[in-house]
């Protein structure tokens, strides 16, 4: 075997194709290594649209940057018939090393893949010497290759929650399967409204699924996601996840100590205190410290962080009978409580949310579904934001998130 057949072995390319001229440019950093390469001449080629053999009509230069030789980067060179078919006219060719219209080989944008599986996609883009804008044009156009192989037809349950590619802007709504234990992302969109439960159901229709199927949805109690599902997913019940309760008293606490805190001191170390779970062990002695000074004091934050507390009474309960009645109690105790306090609005409206949502709630307790899913999402965005720094904006979040998160990335790993 000589070298030139070496080299064609390793770029995957067979007969008629053959290499002509190889060339290696030191004058540049790094050296360039190109390889020219050259169909047999009277070699017929298939048309890409029917596949029929036809004799090339004439030729076009074309450039694919493959897998760097060493630490020298490497160029392909061919002229690329064009044939001319008696059905379809005269047509460029698909060559068998590249996909149409990139300008890079399949095995380079297969270690590209790779690569960005494992890191984020501008540290991948230096390695292999590419801009990245350009690798995440390559990483989009497979993941939605794969996403137009995805098959919904057995999907019957699912949970769908809102993330933020940046902090308060550009907005992404993420639908997963309930039944999928792993890779569970299905579906992403911009926005958070109403809207994105129709484009969910269109997706899932495209992709032989029915919206009629769609028996059980997780979400949280914002009233465009439940009208959507009212409106797109007739067949639904809605359960409202457990987490997405907890969040809703949580930010009222939080609303509750920044607006108090304008008015008069408040004790030092509070703002984790109040936000962690009331578990001793977890606290620092200073949030402890912090904790029993506010409680000491009698202030609104006080309040807002005992109801708070009083959430996971709740959920200890045994049986949807028991939780329904824990809800109900709670919503006294804490009317009671909070009065007529100015500062406590935030937790007043967070006790109406859950006075309308009680019915949802109550389902976490027969749903056989209700996990800690969608809480399990946070740990994907953030990935997903990690990986895209640099270069993020809507597209590319909503394309990380795919290929971390869905079987689109599992698809990829095996082409
Ligand atoms: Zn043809």
């Amino acid at each position: 075997m000589d070298g030139n057949q070496i080299l064609l072995l390793g770029l995957g390319i067979q007969p008629p194709w053959r290499l002509v001229e190889q060339r290696l440019e030191t004058d540049k950093q790094p050296h360039e290594l190109h390889l020219s390469i050259k169909g047999e001449r009277g070699s017929r080629y298939a048309c890409p649209e029917c596949g029929e053999l036809c004799p090339a009509h004439d030729f076009q230069d074309k450039t694919w940057r493959h897998l760097n030789f060493f630490q020298h980067h490497c160029y392909i060179h061919a002229q690329v018939p064009r044939v001319k078919c008696p059905q379809h006219g005269v047509r460029l060719i698909d060559v068998p090393w590249a996909r149409k219209g990139s300008a890079f080989t399949l095995l380079f944008e297969q270690a590209a893949l790779v690569l960005v599986r494992e890191m984020p996609v501008n540290a991948a883009a230096r390695i292999i010497g590419i801009t990245d804008k350009r690798l995440w044009r390559i990483v989009e156009h497979y993941v939605t290759q794969a996403l137009a192989g995805f098959d919904l037809s057995s999907v019957e349950a699912i949970g769908l929650d809102e993330t933020a590619s940046k902090r308060g802007q550009n907005y992404v709504t993420v639908f997963i399967d309930m039944q999928r234990p792993s890779k569970p992302v299905l579906f992403v969109t911009p926005g958070n409204g109403k809207e994105t439960v129709k484009a969910f159901r269109d997706f899932l229709e495209s992709h032989r699924g029915d919206a009629g199927h769609i028996l059980e949805v997780v979400c949280d109690m914002s009233g465009a996601f439940l009208a959507g599902v009212r409106e797109h997913l007739p067949q639904a019940q809605v359960t409202v996840d457990w987490f997405h309760v907890v969040k809703t008293f949580t930010e009222a606490l939080n609303d509750v100590r920044k607006a108090e805190g304008q008015i008069k001191p408040l004790p030092k170390h509070l703002h984790w205190a109040v936000l962690k779970r009331g578990e001793a062990d977890r606290m620092t002695t200073n949030q402890l410290k912090a904790l029993a000074e506010l409680l000491d004091q009698g202030l609104d934050t006080a309040t807002a962080w005992r109801v708070k507390e009083r959430l996971r009474w709740v959920r200890q309960a045994n049986t949807p009978q028991g939780a329904r009645w824990r809800i109900t109690r709670l919503i006294n105790y804490a009317r009671e409580l909070v009065g007529e306090s100015r500062l406590l609005e935030p937790v007043r409206k967070a006790l109406r949310t859950l006075e309308t949502h009680a019915q949802r709630i109550v389902r976490r307790w027969t749903s056989t579904y209700t996990n800690a899913r969608l809480e399990g999402l946070n740990g994907l965005f953030q990935a997903a934001r990690a990986r895209a720094r640099g270069y993020r904006n809507t597209q590319t979040f909503i394309t990380m998130i795919y290929m971390i998160g869905s079987p689109a990335g599992t698809i990829l790993k095996s082409t």
